[in-house]
């Protein structure tokens, strides 16, 4: 049966890289390719990325960390939320470096001897990272950090860098350049890094040593000259046409006004099209609107082409494309570029393509 196509173009992926390692200047721009790098495929991503020039990369888990290292053994791995026990071992034996965040890490990572590592503080987000009372104990017990034996980086995440307004940006800035102060007391020379995509548009001041890029990279905001990574299309299944009055879907949540046409495409919210888009979106076939009609299904969607006389199955459904970024999708669904591109299903036909 035709089934839904997404595309991901790892040309445009690279082009994004290439851009934002322009803004960011002198510093270094790792990338950010936790989750399978945003949905899109950590092992064709990195590769693109790294045959551009990326050699430092983030990942949340240590999972995420074995993986990348298996397609890349090469590159510097950092696993941001950090490792405890017994995964030590396992990260230390093959050069993943964990981000530590809390003295418990610290402690655990010191004890089989350290390693290549980067610590995270917490400046104001209340996340992930050391605290203020933590780096002052640091300094009183200064053996602990001198046990890590490689801090290479000393790092921390802003909150509210999609808003270049917020004054809490400025805030953390300044708690940042205090607590990297405190801690070049106890600790050889390391890089600093404060800023993500957001963080990076915010300017040179932001910048510091190494930036961690995501979805900038795979063509989400706040990165606004980003070029577009993703493309979803999908077949219609089936037309029916439906007189005035009926009612389509569960719930029987859309009626038809007029005598109409409706289309059925074999995606749903188990392939990330949230069911919060139920008759909140458009589809687009040859650059025409073509609304959602009734409630998003697991594995299927129902469209009104009663203004599409052309329609026919098997005509190809744009979800994500020119018409319709992965902003646009996601402000319909209620949530951001980010949660669409993770939530892309398994199910789907992936093809890797040049963006020509
Ligand atoms: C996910 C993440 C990034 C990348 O963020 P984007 O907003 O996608 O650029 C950078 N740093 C940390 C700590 C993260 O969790």
């Amino acid at each position: 049966m035709p089934a839904p196509i997404l595309t991901i173009k790892p040309d445009a992926i690279t082009r994004n890289w290439q851009a934002l390692n322009a803004i960011s200047g002198d510093a270094e721009t790792a990338v950010a390719v936790k989750a399978d790098a945003y949905g899109c495929g950590v092992g064709p991503v990195a590769a693109a990325l790294n045959d551009a020039g990326c050699q430092t990369f983030f990942v949340a888990t240590l999972d995420e960390a074995v993986t990348l290292h298996t397609e890349l053994p090469d590159v510097r791995i950092f696993i941001l939320n950090g490792v405890s026990g017994e995964e030590c071992q396992i990260a230390r034996n093959l050069h993943l470096r964990p981000c530590l965040n809390a003295p418990h890490q610290i402690a655990d990572w010191g004890t089989g001897g350290g390693g290549p590592c980067a610590l995270q503080i917490d400046t104001g987000m209340s996340r992930l990272g050391c605290e203020p009372h933590d780096i002052r104990a640091f300094e009183q017990a200064s053996d602990l950090l001198t046990a890590l034996g490689g801090v290479e980086l000393v790092m921390s995440h802003l909150a509210c860098a999609d808003d270049a307004d917020a004054a809490h940006n400025a805030a953390q800035r300044e708690a940042f350049e205090t607590l990297t102060a405190d801690l070049s007391a106890v600790l050889p020379p390391f890089k600093r890094s404060l800023a993500a995509t957001g963080g990076t548009l915010l300017g040179a001041d932001y910048h510091y040593d190494l930036v961690r890029c995501g979805i900038g990279i795979y063509g989400g905001a706040p990165f606004s000259d980003a070029e577009a990574v993703v493309t979803l299309t999908s077949p219609i299944i089936q037309i029916r046409e439906i007189a005035e009055d009926t009612p389509v879907g569960y719930g029987e949540t859309w009626r038809a006004e007029r005598r109409s046409r409706i289309a059925t495409l074999p995606l749903g919210y188990a392939d990330g099209l949230h069911r919060a888009l139920s008759n909140a979106c458009t589809v687009y076939i040859d650059g025409k609107p073509a609304p959602i009609a009734g409630r998003v299904s697991m594995d299927l969607l129902t469209i009104d082409v009663t203004d599409h006389p052309d329609a026919t199955v098997e005509t190809q459904v744009e979800i994500i494309g020119p018409n319709q970024s992965i902003d646009t999708l996601a402000t319909a669904a209620g949530t951001i570029g980010y949660e669409i591109l993770t939530s892309l299903g398994s199910r789907y036909e992936r093809r890797y393509k040049s963006a020509s």
